[in-house]
């Protein structure tokens, strides 16, 4: 097991550009830090009037962003102003939990004029984009739309980090969390295994454990401890494996829509948190629900198609333990083939009434989802990986798989240019986290040291 210093992480990255450029960002291959993975040089290409910076990191456990902000507020801070002149913006909001009132108060006091810091409450999904952007500006991003559409930029804390600190992304911050023996933040050389960082956390509390990647919310379960870290792996969290989350994310399609075909009672409680209904959206779980009962083409089926997935309706508002949220996620496909997209004004979009008082508070749902009794912390710390092997996926964000430069047989050195995307198409670059020898695979580089 590796050991963790105990000591918080000290003013960490200082180095760095004072300006950069779209064409800068696509050399570094940077990607949306927070879970998406949108590519950064596409996302600034735009002009509108106010960047915000999304630290509200609504996932229980996790707390990435937060110590980033704690430790590393020159670069982001630096990161931030880059943002507003590429895109042109005059004002740039930083919006974190309000909480977090130490952070609150030491931002307030470094922001330069034109950065403001807006407090937002305790509530899951706070970072969904869509309600950021509302709590920020009073604006709603109409279905299926963009920031840009009202005027916005969101970017995640780390992402405009490594705009400041301009060097290729090699490296990933993350929280690792829930059953360990020691729930951390650490910056991990992208392409390690996903276990050499949780025995960096001290190692399993448990022998039989599952591993939720992202998140607990929104999470991807993790086929193997083998898996790698990529640009996108914000949280690593451990659960015994009989933790009801670990059984509820590995849940089969088949059972999800046996059970919810005959025990749905159509309370609307799924429908009535959702907080894209709240924020008046064309989107109904219990509608979703409905078109179980029938044949595939039933139009109970389409109000699903702006469902963010944040899995509310399933793991917090469903009193019969259902799983709304996966049968919007079914039904997509089908409501896409169909054009059942929105068409009505957008402007003529108004949130719900009760859309403020239905705000889910983080303390419900860790009670909700079984997470009580695991340390809800995660202060950054130092740790020095040396990994001997890592494995760099070919795809680690939106858009097309990059394509290798190198071969089979070549040295590479951390940060050299590994793989760009095709021609055309939406990616972005991939680069060595160590020196090594490389070996070119169908979705990855292996790097053997
Ligand atoms: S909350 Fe559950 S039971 Fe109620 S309508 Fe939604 S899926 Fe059905
Ligand atoms: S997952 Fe459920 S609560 Fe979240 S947006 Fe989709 S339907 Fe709404």
């Amino acid at each position: 097991m590796a050991a963790v210093s105990g000591s918080s992480h000290s003013q960490p990255v200082r180095t760095g550009a004072a300006h950069t450029s779209i064409e800068r960002i696509e050399e570094l291959g940077i990607v949306g830090a927070g879970g998406g993975g949108f590519p950064a040089a596409v996302k600034f290409q735009t002009q509108v009037s106010v960047v915000i910076a999304n630290a509200a990191e609504c996932e229980p456990l996790l707390h990435k962003d937060k110590e980033l902000l704690l430790h590393a507020s020159e670069p982001f801070l630096r990161g931030m102003r880059m943002a507003m002149e590429l895109v042109g913006a005059r004002e740039g909001v930083v919006g974190i939990k309000e909480k977090y009132h130490e952070i609150i108060e030491a931002l307030e006091h470094a922001v330069p004029a034109g950065i403001r810091v807006v407090a937002l409450p305790d509530c899951y999904p706070a970072g969904d984009e869509f309600l950021l952007v509302h709590m920020v500006t009073g604006r709603v991003i109409p279905p299926g739309g963009l920031p840009k559409d009202v005027d916005a930029v969101v970017s995640n804390v780390e992402t405009l980090i490594n705009m400041a600190v301009d060097r290729p992304v090699t490296h990933k911050y993350l929280t690792v969390a829930g059953a360990v023996q020691t729930p951390v933040t650490l910056r991990v050389p992208v392409g390690i295994k996903i276990g050499e960082a949780i025995e960096a956390a001290g190692g399993a509390t448990v022998s039989d454990f599952g591993v939720l990647l992202g998140g607990v919310m929104m999470a991807k379960p993790a086929a193997s401890l083998d898996d790698p870290v990529t640009k996108t792996t914000g949280g690593i969290v451990v659960l015994p494996a009989t933790h009801s989350l670990i059984q509820r994310h590995n849940a089969p399609w088949l059972h999800v829509a046996r059970i919810g075909r005959s025990a749905c009672d159509q309370c609307r409680f799924c429908t009535e948190f959702c907080p894209r209904y709240l924020l008046g959206h064309p989107i109904e779980p219990h509608r979703a629900m409905q078109s179980l009962g029938f044949a595939t083409g039933s139009d109970a089926a389409v109000a699903t198609l702006y469902c963010c997935e944040c899995n509310l309706c399933t793991m917090f508002a469903c009193p019969e333990d259902l799983d709304p949220k996966t049968v919007c996620v079914q039904n997509k496909p089908m409501a896409r083939e169909r054009g059942l997209t929105f068409k009505g004004d957008p402007k003529s979009i108004e949130p719900h009434p009760m859309a403020e008082f239905r705000r889910v508070p983080m303390r419900r749902l860790i009670a909700r989802l079984g997470l009580g009794e695991f340390r809800n912390e995660g202060p950054l710390v130092d740790h020095v990986f040396a990994p001997r092997k890592v494995k760099i996926l070919l795809k680690q964000h939106a858009g097309a798989p990059a394509v290798a430069v190198v071969k089979t047989g070549d040295r590479v050195r951390a940060g050299d240019l590994l793989a760009a995307p095709p021609a055309g198409k939406l990616g972005a670059r991939v680069h060595a986290s160590i020196d090594g020898v490389a070996t070119v695979t169908d979705d990855a580089v292996l790097i053997d040291s």
